[in-house]
């Protein structure tokens, strides 16, 4: 699932190629995946729209066009990838075993692909989505960033890193939860998913099922001073992919290779050698080592 570097790299890669572009015409085939707040539907809304910028907060891709914003959250397997069909299909292509997905830089339109954007010079951003839990989301431009899906996040870490111990030792003191489920949740911090804050809490040597309110000052303090370069670094390395992930021009990252413990149970810890262990927080698989994490 893109988490915030994933979905960073993408915002990265669009806004190299997005802005300026206008558009001819969308399509898009599930309607459940489509939520508009304007009179229209969002296909029709987005034609003849110029793309200003990309944005993002957290996990959500906010694409401004001139008189709509499109807010899109990826889901579990969203994928949204510029296509040039100019450009070649790399030499890669054949379709992985598991999860279906086509393994080209760029690949055309298919059974998966639910929202196509077509421009006038015959580029087109295209979004496919296996599973289909991602969205897509339309308000009228100056009224988005007062939206429901943005007002109701908490500080993105890369956006405030300065400020982000202050608002943990502030937010961790309310609450009892495990710190793991506490990181997942968007209202406290946005941005986390599974992957950053299994990481983030063996970084840190801290136990993720350990009450938020127990941490001490300094624990906090290393975890505010943890997160942003770890984020910073997974997006130096274009994102973490275990199976759908692709950045906008479909390739993967490479960050699943200097993961120390996500995904990583009954492996030894590379730190100490430690089996390490998995349990299940707010329904959520967390690994963690027993002998480096208290
Ligand atoms: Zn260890």
């Amino acid at each position: 699932m893109p988490e915030l570097p994933e979905v960073e790299t993408i915002r990265r890669g669009l806004a190299e190629v997005l802005p300026g572009r206008r558009i001819a015409k969308a399509v898009a085939s599930i309607q459940k995946m489509c939520v508009s707040h304007l009179d229209t539907c969002i296909a029709d809304a987005v034609a003849g729209e110029t793309y200003d910028q990309v944005r993002r907060i957290g996990k959500i891709l906010i694409i401004d066009l001139e008189k709509v914003t499109l807010l899109v959250r990826l889901g579990m397997t969203g994928q949204l990838t510029f296509r040039d069909p100019k450009l070649q299909d790399d030499g890669q292509f054949s379709v992985h075993p598991v999860t279906g997905l086509q393994r080209a830089a760029q690949h055309a339109p298919d059974k998966h692909t639910h929202i196509v954007i077509e421009h006038s010079d015959g580029t087109m951003l295209c979004y496919r989505d296996i599973r289909r839990f991602g969205r897509w989301i339309a308000y009228p431009r100056a009224e988005a960033d007062s939206a429901e899906e943005l007002r109701s996040l908490g500080p993105d870490p890369l956006a405030c890193p300065q400020e982000l111990e202050a608002h943990l030792l502030k937010a961790l003191a309310k609450t009892s939860r495990a710190i793991k489920t506490v990181l997942l949740d968007q209202s406290v911090v946005c941005g986390l998913g599974n992957i950053y804050a299994d990481e983030a809490l063996f970084g840190c040597g801290i136990c993720p099922s350990r009450p938020a309110n127990s941490l001490a000052p300094a624990e906090i303090a290393s975890l505010a001073a943890f997160i942003p370069p770890m984020l910073l670094q997974s997006i130096a390395n274009r994102g973490t992919t275990f199976s759908d992930y692709r950045d906008s021009s479909g390739h993967p990252g490479s960050n699943q290779n200097s993961l120390q413990v996500y995904g990583r149970y009954g492996s030894a810890c590379y730190k100490c050698g430690t089996v390490l262990e998995k349990c299940t927080l707010g329904g959520r698989t967390s690994t963690w080592c027993p002998r480096c994490q208290s």
